[in-house]
């Protein structure tokens, strides 16, 4: 362990500023599961389309009808020791800045304050005719308040904690429409087959050129728009440090990797940095 530490500490001060990538392997320890796609977490083995979404209003009662009980999991989740490792590395000057691919917004909940939320995030809904914005939160009262929901025990739960709802439940669901306008309200969110807008997606190569190099925290990239920053790093010409369990799209772009214990190596140089960084501002 030590070595493999003393190897990524060595790695992180030449050079030494960096963007990190994150994705939900960050997360898990929060009690939010691995799902390959980003949006989707409590929609099972069928993801929402995002044309789906807006055109089909079947699409959208199963999609409120299943997150009413996956969102709570996502809204009362607290960080990890990850989280607060990458959030310790931004106050030590390491991280210049985050990207991340998940939705939780646990990385600012950790302390950091250089994020962009790649894939939007969930705590917020957005009203598709006038753009008016309403807390997820508000939403799930709204929901709770507008449907009976069925007894948790009642429900058949999946391994990965997704309910089987009665089909029948699902046909009757309320779904919320804007107090404003009456418009679709949607998860501020990029569900498969929407795009990331492309300011957000300007933002993070500034952020990348502003920088020296990109730590891959967490995540294969299976997802291209996650991937498309480590292809321009290294087109930059600059380093790609690798820090997941198993194998990434990236790994053959990148300078250094690890896969064993890849998050508690990074937590012992970020609590190393961090004890170099408050000895330094007590000279
Ligand atoms: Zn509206």
């Amino acid at each position: 362990m030590r070595k493999l530490v003393d190897s990524l500490l060595k790695q992180l001060q030449d050079p030494a500023r960096w963007v990190a990538l994150t994705g939900a392997g960050v997360s898990a320890a929060s009690g939010i599961p691995t799902y390959r796609d980003h949006s989707g977490l409590w929609l099972g083995s069928q993801p929402i389309q995002h044309q789906e979404f807006i055109e089909d209003p079947s699409k959208r009662r199963r999609y409120w009808s299943r997150s009413v009980f996956g969102w709570p999991r996502v809204g009362q989740a607290s960080p990890n020791t990850t989280h607060e490792a990458i959030a310790k590395l931004e106050t030590c000057g390491v991280f210049s800045g985050v990207i991340t691919q998940n939705v939780d917004r646990l990385h600012q909940s950790a302390g950091s304050h250089n994020v962009i939320d790649l894939h939007g995030r969930l705590d917020e809904v957005r009203c598709l005719s006038c753009r008016s914005i309403t807390s997820r939160t508000e939403i799930q009262e709204w929901l709770e308040t507008h449907n009976t929901l069925p007894e948790a025990a009642s429900l058949q739960l999946r391994p990965d904690g997704d309910a089987e709802l009665p089909l029948q439940w699902e046909q009757g669901f309320q779904v919320p429409e804007c107090y404003e306008c009456g418009g679709i309200m949607k998860p501020e969110v990029v569900f498969f087959g929407g795009s990331v807008p492309a300011e957000r997606v300007e933002a993070c190569y500034r952020l990348i050129d502003a920088a020296d190099g990109l730590v891959v925290i967490g995540t294969s990239l299976t997802v291209y728009s996650g991937f498309r920053f480590c292809r321009y790093a290294y087109q930059q010409g600059k380093p790609l440090i690798i820090l997941n369990e198993g194998e990434t799209r990236a790994d053959p772009l990148s300078r250094h990797r690890c896969d064993n214990n890849p998050f508690g190596v990074l937590i012992e140089c970020a609590n190393t940095l961090a004890s170099h960084h408050a000895e330094d501002c007590h000279v």
